[in-house]
């Protein structure tokens, strides 16, 4: 499938996110991959339609099912997360559902985390019982517990890590091993990590899965979500987009793609960025605790060393003083929409009660780990030093404590 010997596998990822899927769809000696608006794919001879309809060869009928700009799209990110097949969705909470709806059944068994997307959680607690499905949501950082329960039977277990907008990091390599030992299915959103800087199914994971809208995209200006594995659990994932059709619109495809080109840059920056950012912000009076993974505070450091390569672009951090003191330091800083994404060039920034978690209530938040004066920090790809200077000219403002102490 490759002119010139080129062989994505052979390539590093950032050159993959760069070359991976394209030639066998540039048009005419385009450079850039046409978005391809068309509905339906005709053909000359029944012949040829009937023999792609059937799946015996190459081709597109209709783009509820499969269209070529759509195919780059997957083919990419497939190439990234070293899968055997991809599926793509109009956003990342439809690849989420339909992957729960693929292959769950009345009376099977998830197990779960409780810091999960906001989304996913609704997906677990409101939807799922519906078909009778039983949903078991465990502490986060709990691993012997999230074991436990899967002694008590496991038919899907689903994991996000890093977990918005605590930064909770799960080791996907012991709870796969757990899972499989009772035949349970591992799906992991990876959209926190990107596959930059993870790849769960090198850890165990069977499906991995990304909100494209964040990261991959990059932008905040497309939406899509995608879910990546072995052909034989994809196949069935996308039997179940064809029939309940979120597809991915071919402009969003493109918007994305054209977002990926620059992925491996954009990601070695935020990773960068973050860290920087995470170390100063621990030492700053007015901030009480900051969540990142790659702090060597962080309670699971060793876990995400293991299975990371860079810590990623997202971190929190809350400020004495709660949320009032939220309320008066956020409209100060100049170089951060206040919105609800993340995984953007821009710097973002937001409380998760009303982001993430606007849905629960207090005692909610406070149950899930979620103090009331927390920012969930999604960094850009502004410079470091800008970006240190508008966070601590916002912090200046907010009043000193003296004498309170944290017990940091
Ligand atoms: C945003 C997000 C989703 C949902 O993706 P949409 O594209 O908004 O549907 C799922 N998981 C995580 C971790 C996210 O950040």
């Amino acid at each position: 499938m490759s002119r010139k010997g080129f062989h994505p596998e052979s390539v590093s990822p950032g050159t993959r996110s760069v070359w991976a899927g394209e030639e066998e769809y540039l048009l005419q000696g385009s450079t850039q991959v046409p978005v391809v608006h068309s509905v339906s794919f005709g053909y000359e001879n029944l012949e040829d339609w009937h023999e792609v309809a059937l799946g015996k060869r190459e081709g597109h009928i209709y783009s509820r099912i499969t269209n070529p700009t759509v195919k780059v799209f997957e083919e990419k990110v497939r190439c990234l997360e070293g899968a055997e097949a991809a599926v793509s969705f109009a956003t990342g909470m439809a690849a989420i559902s339909a992957s729960l709806f693929t292959f769950l059944s009345p009376g099977s068994r998830v197990v779960a985390i409780k810091d999960t997307y906001g989304g996913t959680n609704k997906l677990f607690l409101d939807f799922l019982p519906r078909f009778h499905v039983e949903t078991v949501l465990c502490d986060t950082h709990d691993f012997a517990g999230i074991e436990a329960e899967m002694d008590q039977g496991c038919d899907l277990l689903y994991l996000e890590t890093p977990t918005n907008p605590t930064l909770k990091v799960v080791d996907v390599e012991r709870l796969s091993r757990a899972a499989h030992g009772q035949g349970g299915l591992v799906v992991v959103d990876n959209t926190f990590a990107t596959p930059i800087n993870q790849n769960p199914l090198n850890l165990g994971a069977d499906l991995v899965i990304h909100s494209a809208t964040k990261f991959l995209g990059g932008h905040a200006d497309a939406l899509g979500g995608i879910v990546c594995g072995p052909e034989e659990l994809v196949r069935k994932v996308y039997h179940y987009r064809e029939i309940n059709g979120g597809t991915l619109h071919p402009m969003a495809a493109y918007l994305l793609l054209r977002g990926m080109k620059t992925l491996h840059l954009r990601v070695r920056q935020q990773n960068e960025s973050a860290l920087t950012i995470a170390r100063w912000l621990e030492s700053q009076p007015q901030v009480d605790r900051v969540y990142y993974p790659g702090l060597e505070s962080h309670p699971h450091y060793e876990t995400a060393r293991k299975q990371m390569r860079g810590f990623g672009g997202v971190l929190s951090f809350s400020l004495e003083g709660g949320f009032d003191a939220v309320r008066s330091f956020l409209p100060h800083l100049r170089l951060a929409h206040l919105a609800a994404n993340l995984g953007s060039v821009e710097t973002v920034a937001g409380p998760p009660r009303t982001t993430s978690h606007v849905e629960c209530t207090e005692e909610e938040r406070r149950a899930m780990g979620i103090p009331e004066g927390l920012i969930r920090y999604s960094v850009g790809i502004e410079e470091t030093e800008d970006l240190l200077a508008d966070l601590k000219q916002a912090l200046d403002r907010l009043p000193r404590r003296t004498g309170v102490s944290s017990g940091k």
